[in-house]
């Protein structure tokens, strides 16, 4: 499976739920995670980033691959009772170091864990996007509210210092009242034969893996829904994407009159930035999306878009973890992640209609 060599997100809303007072989950403990699927994502970012947490340590490993597990028990002092296939992954209930379960498995098995974590009685962090449907986010939002337990979802650029910093400009109309967002995120993408490019495990394509950061950038800098969505897409290579999308464009309108002109691609390298027009000034980021080297800037010399690095998956568990330990409700939860799903099912029925088309709802 070949990654890309970037990433990020953002997530806005809040939304979530109270979980009612928990007694193991007193504050200075640790919270055990559990992690599903030890691909590209958790073996190069998750799990280095857990070793760096204040709230949280690797309990338990969920994988089909046997070899993996090997590695990964001697790597991290595992013990056989904490590692679980995919078939064994239920008993992970009885397991009382898991505190939490971390879904970084192919889009179309997100539902399935999440509700199996649900029921297991754990708190479910998931990667984005959250599903491959809005119906199959609806059935995971209901499976953790039944279970009382938290579910977070992985938009990790919401606690990256630039985003959260765009975020108050426009929420305090630092630059007056935001107009136009222009945001894209793609790459090119290699081995022809990797689930992304598969429409069942993919759900679809770079829409589904990198556009969705620049449209959660949209969402979370206008705090808003689009309203009104209108699509195209092209093919350069129909064999390689047969299954999936590979160039997409569109544009939204948000309710208070702000229009969005986005773009993402698997095609190319080179697009990462958003521009945000504000009526009395502009700042952006580009890059925008990749786990470091991020880079702000603003249309003012004395207003100024930079900050130190941070990991931003460290971050993200942290603050998950800091939501469960002091029973309150996490953002980005998923009700976000629904929100997303609705917009990019919307993207694609306009391809599809060759029209504008109104987003679904919640
Ligand atoms: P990957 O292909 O590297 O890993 C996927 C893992 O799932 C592998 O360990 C594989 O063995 C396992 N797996 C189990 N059943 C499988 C099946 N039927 N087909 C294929 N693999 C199967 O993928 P990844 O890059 O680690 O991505 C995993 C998830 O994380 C995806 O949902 C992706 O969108 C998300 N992700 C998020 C970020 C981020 O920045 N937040 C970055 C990369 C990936």
């Amino acid at each position: 499976m070949q990654r890309r060599p970037f990433l990020a997100t953002l997530g806005a809303t809040a939304a979530a739920f109270t979980t009612g007072a928990r007694a193991q989950e007193v504050p200075g403990k640790k919270l055990g995670w559990a992690l599903v699927g030890l691909g590209s994502l958790s073996t190069n970012q998750i799990a280095p980033a857990l070793a760096k947490t204040k709230h949280c340590k690797l309990a338990a490993i969920v994988t089909g691959t046997p070899a993996k597990a090997e590695t990964w028990k001697k790597q991290h002092g595992l013990q056989d009772s904490h590692v679980y296939n995919y078939e064994t992954f239920d008993r992970i209930a009885e397991n009382p170091d898991v505190d939490v379960i971390y879904v970084v498995l192919p889009n179309s098995m997100h539902e399935e864990f999440t509700i199996r974590g649900a029921k297991a009685g754990k708190h479910v962090f998931c990667e984005k996007p959250m599903g491959n449907s809005a119906d199959e986010c609806r059935r995971m939002i209901a499976a953790m509210k039944a279970a009382g337990k938290q579910l977070g979802i992985g938009y990790r650029c919401q606690f990256e210092p630039h985003h959260r910093e765009c975020m108050r400009f426009t929420r305090e109309k630092v630059f007056g009242p935001l107009k136009f967002i222009e945001a894209g995120f793609g790459f090119q993408i290699g081995d022809p034969t990797q689930w992304r490019l598969r429409k069942e495990p993919a759900g679809g394509g770079a829409l589904m893996d990198v556009g969705i950061y620049a449209l959660q950038t949209c969402r979370y800098l206008t705090g808003e829904e689009p309203v009104e969505i209108v699509a195209q897409e092209i093919k350069t290579d129909p064999v390689k994407f047969a299954e999936v999308d590979e160039t997409v464009s569109w544009s939204m309108k948000f309710p208070s009159g702000v229009l969005a002109s986005v773009m993402t691609t698997y095609g190319f390298n080179g697009t990462n930035f958003f521009t945000a027009t504000c009526q009395n000034g502009r700042f952006g980021m580009d890059p925008a999306y990749n786990y470091d080297g991020l880079k702000g800037w603003t249309s003012r010399p004395n207003v100024k878009l930079a900050f130190p690095a941070v990991d931003h998956f460290q971050a993200e568990m942290d603050a998950f973890a800091e939501a469960i330990l002091n029973d309150k409700p996490f953002a980005p939860s998923g009700e976000e992640g629904l929100k997303d799903l609705l917009a990019i099912e919307a993207i694609y029925r306009s391809i599809r209609e060759g029209k504008a088309v109104k987003v679904g709802a919640v």
